[in-house]
């Protein structure tokens, strides 16, 4: 199914592409860059990008982020380093240039993990967070290896602009962390539908950053709350017919997109 789509948006982009190269050369300006509604990314001007990945977890989550990181850096158009985290964990504020990830104890929310990105006027990402509730894996049910592992690359892959390839928890269709299903065991690693859809929304090169050019620049404060409330208006929802996909507007042209892992058995955001 999920190549179906990848086909299907391949082509459309394509088009797109025709269309732009035509209006390009009667007007003689050069249109690179083809952003797709939710082509989300960061801008990038070498080879990779590397936004470092902040460490803001504890020792119960350690390996987890490490192998996602390492997981994610096989993309030929990653390379973060894993570096100690810049926020609190209760809060898990964002950075600019960064990915915060942190764990805590959120509380009765329903979720397991939710990933925030923030994109800058020009539509690229500028920051994320990743959070992993302590609450839910404080419970056997949820306090497995399988779990921790599937949903810390789940949300971090949001993170690098990945959404989900298939959002049915009553299915376990593919092997990539990028899915929502009951079963993760074998589901805690990307697979190579999650690169190749690196590589095309990577494909094209900008020529400068969005980011601050120094780090003691003052991102953004607002970190994104655990509750439906603080992440703006409904954008996507799940197989089972629950909001999963937020789009908060901030103004002057800044938003921030929340993806959730619901746990499988909630039915908490459900639209009807
Ligand atoms: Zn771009
Ligand atoms: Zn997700």
């Amino acid at each position: 199914m999920h190549h179906l789509k990848g086909r299907w948006r391949s082509k459309s982009t394509i088009l797109k592409i025709a269309g732009f190269a035509t209006a390009a050369t009667m007007l003689a300006t050069p249109v690179l860059a083809v952003h797709s509604w939710n082509n989300y990314h960061w801008k990038r001007t070498t080879t990779q990008i590397s936004p470092p990945v902040g460490d803001n977890v504890t020792t119960a989550w350690d390996s987890y982020l490490s192998t996602a990181v390492s997981d994610w850096n096989r993309s030929s158009y990653i390379q973060s380093s894993l570096t100690a985290g810049q926020t609190t964990r209760s809060t898990c504020g964002p950075k600019a240039g960064r990915i915060e990830v942190c764990n805590y104890a959120y509380g009765q929310t329903g979720w397991l993990g939710i990933a925030s990105i923030w994109l800058a006027a020009d539509g690229h990402i500028s920051q994320g967070t990743s959070k992993m509730n302590d609450t839910y894996y404080a419970t056997a049910q949820y306090n497995t290896p399988a779990w921790r592992a599937a949903v810390m690359c789940q949300e971090i892959g949001h993170d690098y602009g990945l959404a989900h390839q298939d959002e049915d928890f009553n299915t376990d269709a593919t092997n990539s962390c990028m899915e929502y299903t009951s079963w993760p065991s074998g589901n805690e690693h990307p697979d190579t539908h999650d690169y190749n859809q690196l590589a095309t929304i990577y494909s094209h090169a900008h020529s400068s950053s969005n980011l601050p050019s120094s780090s003691a620049a003052t991102p953004p404060a607002l970190a994104i709350g655990n509750t439906m409330k603080d992440w703006g208006r409904v954008i996507g929802t799940d197989k089972q017919g629950h909001w999963n996909k937020f789009e908060r507007d901030l103004g002057n042209g800044v938003k921030v997109i929340t993806h959730v892992t619901w746990l499988p058995d909630m039915h908490v955001g459900h639209n009807h």
